[in-house]
């Protein structure tokens, strides 16, 4: 076996990062290499939800509204997520699913291109935000779709179009579309934008209105560790906030939501992205996995971030030679987000052999072995143990095992 230098003894040592790893509760023996789909438990949110649930709900009841600031949750935790993206305070609120803040957001950006109802996005992007698209499409019978991809020009598909939606980590092969470029193309040809960011923040270095995004949105538990079910992000350009209404206006998006008057009129900012009541336990977890990010420099999670997944890709091409694997991300780290994916006609049996080995990845239909790499918990000696568990189990066939083949319902 080949070693490489440096070893990853060495880079954990010299790791700035490496110290966070602390804060996570990981079950020992595990690699984990699915925080991009779910991000582990941070160590103090079980003690903030017992306190959530013991004091502020069973003990203050409905006085916690005012004395734990429940109501300004939305924002609070949208606050601690806007240095991720690259914002200001006040400009982030969250809640509900991704699913649900793309609806809001996308109908919310077709109302102000009122004569131009054409989207255009990509057919690969996640198929959630498709499925959304679809469903507003339905409700807007001359909503026109047209689908982008790298073999056509963005300016054509662009003319006339009046939103560009666009996924900018994918899913599948974690390759990142350049956020800068699109956004212009789209300004160009007159399209807001908006962008689904699930993938990339708590990963990557973000400036999103630097790079001309509109409107954005993205998930609470991925990198970003909220836990099963975290609630969403929604930003949207202060330039355009005050003119935006969005489709499922509620009693707490409302300017005086006390005042229970009839007519709805939206409260300023980003506030009005509140459709109804707050998920208070859900917040709440989320909230306290952010503290973690106050003392963290994105520049050194993006650094360790290329460091990790080109090992990954080194190692795995070296050790695992042979077998049929195929790298479907991209090569070259800039272009790639958190996440390694190899393509392999058994991708679904052999991830299964290494779950049960305890190297924890997932799998993406047809054939994807998919590898996410969450810096804050994620050593180099990680890595190496993955690798080493992979290669053994392609080595010595141990994914035939028939326990391996039967498919779960989540995979
Ligand atoms: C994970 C993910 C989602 C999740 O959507 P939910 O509605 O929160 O389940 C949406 N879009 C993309 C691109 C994702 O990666």
């Amino acid at each position: 076996m080949t070693q490489p230098t440096p070893s990853a003894a060495e880079l954990d040592a010299r790791d700035p990062l490496a110290a966070l790893r602390e804060r996570f509760s990981l079950p020992a023996g595990v690699v984990y290499l699915d925080g991009n789909s779910l991000g582990a438990l941070p160590i103090g949110v079980h003690d903030r939800l017992a306190n959530v649930i013991d004091q502020q709900w069973g003990e203050r009841l409905i006085r916690s509204w005012n004395e734990s600031d429940w109501y300004n949750l939305p924002l609070s935790v949208g606050d601690r997520i806007a240095p991720l993206l690259g914002v200001g305070k006040g400009e982030v609120v969250v809640g509900e699913s991704t699913s649900v803040s793309l609806f809001r957001v996308l109908a919310a950006a077709l109302r102000l291109r009122g004569d131009r109802q054409v989207v255009v996005t990509e057919r690969e992007n996640f198929p959630t935000d498709l499925y959304i698209l679809d469903g507003l499409r339905q409700l807007l019978p001359s909503l026109e779709v047209r689908f982008w991809d790298e073999s056509v020009s963005a300016a054509a598909v662009l003319d006339g179009a009046g939103v560009l939606m666009l996924t900018h980590v994918d899913y599948r092969t974690g390759r990142i579309r350049d956020m800068r470029e699109l956004s212009a193309a789209a300004r160009a040809a007159g399209a807001l934008t908006v962008w689904d960011l699930s993938h990339s923040t708590g990963v990557l270095e973000l400036d999103i209105a630097r790079d001309g995004a509109d409107f954005a949105i993205g998930c609470g538990y991925k990198y970003l560790n909220g836990g099963p079910g975290a609630p969403s992000y929604t930003w949207v350009a202060p330039a355009l906030i005050e003119q935006v209404r969005q489709p499922l206006e509620g009693w707490l998006g409302h300017k005086s939501p006390f005042a229970f008057v009839p007519e709805y009129e939206p409260a300023p900012g980003i506030r009005r992205f509140i459709t109804g009541t707050q998920q208070v336990l859900s917040l709440a977890a989320l909230d306290e996995s952010l503290k973690m990010w106050e003392r963290v420099s994105m520049s050194e999670i993006r650094r360790k971030s290329m460091a990790q997944t080109s090992r990954f890709i080194e190692r795995v091409e070296a050790e695992c030679k042979g077998y049929g694997l195929t790298l479907i991300s991209p090569r070259e780290g800039q272009l790639r987000g958190g996440q390694v994916s190899f393509a392999h006609e058994s991708g679904y049996p052999i991830m299964q052999a290494l779950i049960s080995r305890g190297v924890i990845g997932d799998f993406r239909t047809p054939n994807i072995l998919r590898f996410g790499f969450s810096p804050l918990y994620v050593s180099f000696a990680d890595i190496d143990r993955a690798v080493a568990t992979f290669a053994e189990i392609l080595r010595t066939d141990a994914w035939r095992a028939p326990e391996f083949a039967s498919k779960q319902t989540v995979t």
